[in-house]
């Protein structure tokens, strides 16, 4: 059995401190309570939220909090790449509607600005889409 540190280490993450942060790849795990850890990436500042594991599961864990990270990454390559289609100049009209209705399906992480005011557009902001919104009722789909 290994601590968290020891199993992100020995998967090539950086160790800061025993208490975090910890990082790879542009990958960040933070400490937000003693029992909870903020995943994050270079493009979402809250791809998951992951309790800090006991030393059974912390090689579990660390496997989880990459498998997250990655999926998160391929995520938001392939809608680059559904972007970079859809305004390749020449493209056929059937290929940028597909592209489109693509780019219009998201299942939406919802984040808070705290800058924005409560009650106003861009309140809740999906990091994926850009999609934003101002109170959690309003909500696009
Ligand atoms: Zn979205």
């Amino acid at each position: 059995m290994s601590t968290l540190p020891d199993a992100l280490q020995a998967r090539g993450w950086t160790v800061h401190t025993p208490h975090g942060p910890f990082t790879k790849n542009g990958w960040k795990i933070d400490f937000d309570t003693s029992n909870w850890m903020i995943v994050s990436s270079r493009v979402n500042p809250r791809v998951f939220d992951v309790p800090v594991p006991d030393e059974y599961h912390a090689r579990w864990t660390a496997n989880l909090i990459e498998h997250l990270c990655q999926e998160e990454d391929e995520r938001v390559r392939l809608r680059a790449v559904i972007e970079a289609i859809h305004g390749m100049p020449g493209v056929g009209s059937e290929a940028r509607s597909t592209a489109s209705n693509a780019l219009e399906r998201c299942y939406h992480r919802w984040l808070v600005n705290v800058e924005v005011v409560e009650g106003h557009l861009g309140r809740l902001f999906c990091p994926i889409c850009g999609q934003r919104a101002a109170r959690p009722d309003e909500e696009p789909f």
